[in-house]
């Protein structure tokens, strides 16, 4: 590790900017504010860089984003110089990608491994960050850039008797750097999310016997893993930077084939399934995109449903299983959707069995294993792929207060509540990367955070050069978007699934779908108009003297095309929710 930069020790002259994190959103900040003449600094509570990817080390883990897209496109050289070795790379390859990027850039020599902050107190006298670390440094910034990731903290999920298990248990979420050996083993997993599904098929090869602790079955589609397809690498070796702009000009931030006109309702049959066919063969997420009602019209989903049904029966020998692997209690696509190499093939194996907690409630750990209502597993490692505290789980650990002392989880006591997914009102000069009201992990995060880091870059240097010490948003502002975050999803199926979209997965979390589901593109433009009208609805001084007092917000999202079908279903579910004023 390099030495520390004049700027970086605690309790020195205060600095521009104190980036919390070092995944791709803190690296990219601390690269595009020191090439914009800022000094920042970077704490990071990892002993790497990566983030998601310096964490999640669990057998099997992978991006589920085609690697080309899920990549930096802000630096050419970089671009150039990479290669991924298949289509979705493994975690370790997107490791050693967020060390090249450090290397690369030179990043770590502002960087602080080892480093939670635990406080940041804004101090409206001086118009600074006042930042505590776990280790008791304290530094001083100008500006609190929280890059510290949607998907970061796992939820403090237990179970009774947990501590008297005599075996090791481990987290999908904090695996051991040095890996870990099931051969022979007989292990327990609990959890079917996202993480579970790839790890289990390769835990499977390995352990003596493998028990998978499920409560709700999940969708999920075939990677079909290998070389990037031809015509991918073509496009991108011709014109990576059309490449790219294509993709940031989708509402997924990925290029997914995604249809907004043809409903699967108003389409033959033969049809339908032809091309759900061709999605599901290409694999990952293209299937989503394959018709503009699946997700807004029950009956419309319901198709999909079926399919993949049918789907998980043609894996699955035994048919009772297929059917406890069938997802019943959700629309296809309102949880997320996850993306596997031979999951579902996994339960053939002999050595694999899967326990429906539903029918068979987890009891309690014992020192040999789990007791169910129904039996008694003997385990000698368990698993839990329990998920996370998304969204707001990282940033409400932290002490943070605003003006006023106003802590955030105050201000965040119903849900989480933000201007653009950026700022938060009475939080000046606080910015959050990919943050709750943030189109973030409803889409491609790279293109996110890419577009994230940018707008806040942009935003600091026309700080900087009107001499104004503090931008924040307005409470009317954040109102207005919060009520956007809402008429964005109130249509669609997603809040009808308990969800961690939802917060549903953390008892005693306000029910509230936290990202913005207008797409990246539209969310982009809307970023890019407040931004043109002078920050409207950001409260802009000097001090504490106000130069710009803004509290509209006005920069509409341009009208998709929707298929006239929708538009009733539209309009009854924006109405009930009262969104829409009722037809007189
Ligand atoms: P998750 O999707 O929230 O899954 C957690 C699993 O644990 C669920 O099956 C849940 O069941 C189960 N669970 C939680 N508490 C439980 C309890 N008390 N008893 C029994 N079961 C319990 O978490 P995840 O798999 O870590 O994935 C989270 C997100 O991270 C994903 O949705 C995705 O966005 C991201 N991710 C991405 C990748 C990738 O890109 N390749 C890989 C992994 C994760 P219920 O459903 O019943 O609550």
């Amino acid at each position: 590790m390099t030495t520390s930069s004049a700027h970086a020790s605690p309790d020195a002259l205060p600095i521009d900017a104190l980036i919390v994190g070092a995944g791709f959103s803190g690296m990219y900040m601390l690269h595009k504010l020191r090439g914009l003449g800022f000094n920042a600094t970077v704490l990071e509570a990892g002993s790497g860089v990566g983030g998601t990817w310096y964490w999640n080390r669990y057998p099997g883990a992978r991006v589920d984003i085609q690697s080309l897209e899920y990549s930096f496109g802000f630096d050419e050289g970089l671009e150039q110089e990479w290669r991924w070795s298949e289509r979705y790379a493994p975690q370790a390859e997107l490791e050693r990608y967020a060390n090249h990027v450090a290397d690369r850039f030179d990043l770590r020599r502002d960087i602080r491994f080892d480093t939670r902050v635990t406080a940041a107190h804004w101090d409206d006298k001086a118009q600074l960050w006042e930042i505590k670390t776990e280790k008791g440094a304290h530094y001083r910034a100008r500006h609190l850039i929280l890059a510290t990731g949607c998907l970061s903290m796992p939820t403090d999920v237990t179970f009774p008797g947990i501590d008297t298990f005599e075996g090791p248990i481990y987290r999908t979420s904090r695996w051991p750097h040095e890996g870990v050996d099931f051969t022979g083993k007989r292990v327990g997993i609990i959890g079917t999310g996202s993480s579970a599904i790839q790890s289990i098929p390769v835990i499977a090869e390995q352990a003596a016997q493998l028990t998978v602790f499920q409560r709700t079955p999940n969708y999920s589609m075939p990677a079909h893993n290998g070389p990037i397809p031809k015509a991918d690498m073509d496009a991108w070796l011709k014109d990576p930077r059309a490449y790219r702009a294509a993709s940031k000009d989708t509402g997924g931030g990925f290029q997914n084939d995604g249809n907004t006109t043809t409903c699967a309702t108003e389409t033959p049959p033969e049809e339908v399934r032809a091309e759900l066919e061709r999605r599901w063969a290409w694999g990952g997420f293209r299937i989503l995109g394959a018709f503009a009602d699946t997700g807004v019209d029950t009956e419309a989903n319901r198709i999909v449903q079926e399919f993949i049904a049918e789907k998980i029966r043609e894996q699955v020998k035994d048919p009772a299983v297929a059917d406890m692997l069938t997802p019943k209690d959700h629309p296809f696509g309102t949880k997320r959707p996850c993306v596997d190499t031979g999951y579902y093939a996994t339960f053939n194996r002999p050595n694999v069995s899967l326990v429906d907690l539903r029918a068979e409630p987890l009891v309690t750990f014992t020192a040999q294993g789990i007791t169910t209502k129904a039996k008694d597993y003997e385990f000698d490692a368990v698993v839990l792929a329990t998920g996370f505290d998304a969204m707001t789980g990282a940033i409400d650990r932290i002490d943070l207060r605003g003006r006023g002392g106003r802590r955030i989880k105050e201000h965040w006591a119903e849900g989480p509540r933000t201007y653009l997914g950026l700022m938060v009102a009475g939080f000046p000069n606080m910015f959050t990367i990919t943050g709750p009201g943030s189109p973030s992990v409803l889409t491609n995060m790279i293109n996110s955070i890419e577009q994230h880091v940018e707008w806040i870059a942009e935003c600091l240097v026309s700080l900087k050069q009107h001499q104004q010490t503090s931008i924040e948003a307005s409470a009317e502002a954040e109102a207005a978007w919060c009520q956007q975050v809402a008429a964005a999803v109130t249509p669609s199926l997603l809040p009808q699934a308990n969800s961690w979209y939802m917060g549903a997965n953390v008892p005693g979390k306000p029910r509230m779908f936290m990202p913005y589901a207008g797409g990246l593109n539209t969310y982009t433009e809307i970023c890019r108009q407040v931004a043109a009208k002078n920050y409207e609805g950001f409260i802009i001084r000097q001090g504490d003297r106000v130069l710009s007092d803004s509290h509209v917000f006005t920069s509409h999202p341009p009208m998709p095309d929707i298929p006239a079908k929708l538009l009733p279903i539209i309009v009854e579910r924006l109405t009930a929710a009262g969104l829409m004023p009722a037809a007189q």
